[in-house]
């Protein structure tokens, strides 16, 4: 990291690059659409947005950033999924297309669509530890859940019983999408395990 703001790219291939930008912006970094090999390299962390994973481990394929995102997530590079993000940190998928592939990071195993077949789309009031001030308004849009987790993966927030936030080590994964809120304490959360890095 060359100075106190941190670069944080957000992978923008598709989906909601900009909400993210806003909230990286209002966090007090640097924030970046990462489109290239060569802009992955530049960032401090890496935001992977809320959108339709499907499409997102296609264009990953096609811009050639899989490999590099598998190698920089491997190699400690802080990560934040929304959503379709979290879909793309797992390590093991449920209900994904036969040929969709994942950069994982987490070792868990979530399943895409889950709160979807039950309801498009909701809001809920979720409590998330570590993040303080009481529980942030989780937008859930045709979100996935965690079915389960390995022995190094922290359980930060559950919703109706099933895990909506995790983290392990430098990778965060949320259900939903605070992005889409104004307000951005998981990003300011997110925005501090970058800075600890530093
Ligand atoms: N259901 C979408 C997927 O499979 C995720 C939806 C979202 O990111 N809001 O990617």
């Amino acid at each position: 990291m060359s100075s106190t703001t941190p670069v944080i790219g957000v992978l923008a291939l598709q989906g909601d690059v900009r909400e993210h930008l806003v909230a990286l912006a209002e966090a007090d970094t640097v924030a970046r659409p990462v489109r290239r090999p060569e802009e992955l390299a530049e960032v401090d962390g890496l935001v992977i947005p809320g959108g339709e994973s499907t499409t997102m481990s296609k264009l990953a394929a096609l811009f050639g950033l899989l490999e590099p995102l598998r190698e920089r997530v491997r190699a400690g590079l802080p990560v934040y999924g929304t959503c379709a993000g979290m879909i793309m940190l797992a390590d093991k998928l449920l209900d994904g297309r036969d040929d969709q592939e994942t950069i994982g990071g987490i070792d868990m195993i979530v399943r895409r669509n889950a709160f979807g077949r039950q309801n498009e789309s909701f809001e809920a009031a979720v409590g998330i530890a570590g993040i303080e001030g009481g529980p942030v308004e989780g937008v859930f849009i045709r979100a996935p859940w965690v079915e389960s987790v390995g022995g190094d993966v922290e359980v930060l927030a559950t919703y109706d019983g099933h895990i909506v936030a995790v983290r392990q080590g430098r990778v965060l994964a949320t259900s939903f999408h605070p992005e889409l809120t104004g307000d951005h304490r998981v990003h300011a959360h997110f925005v501090e395990m970058v800075r600890a890095e530093a």
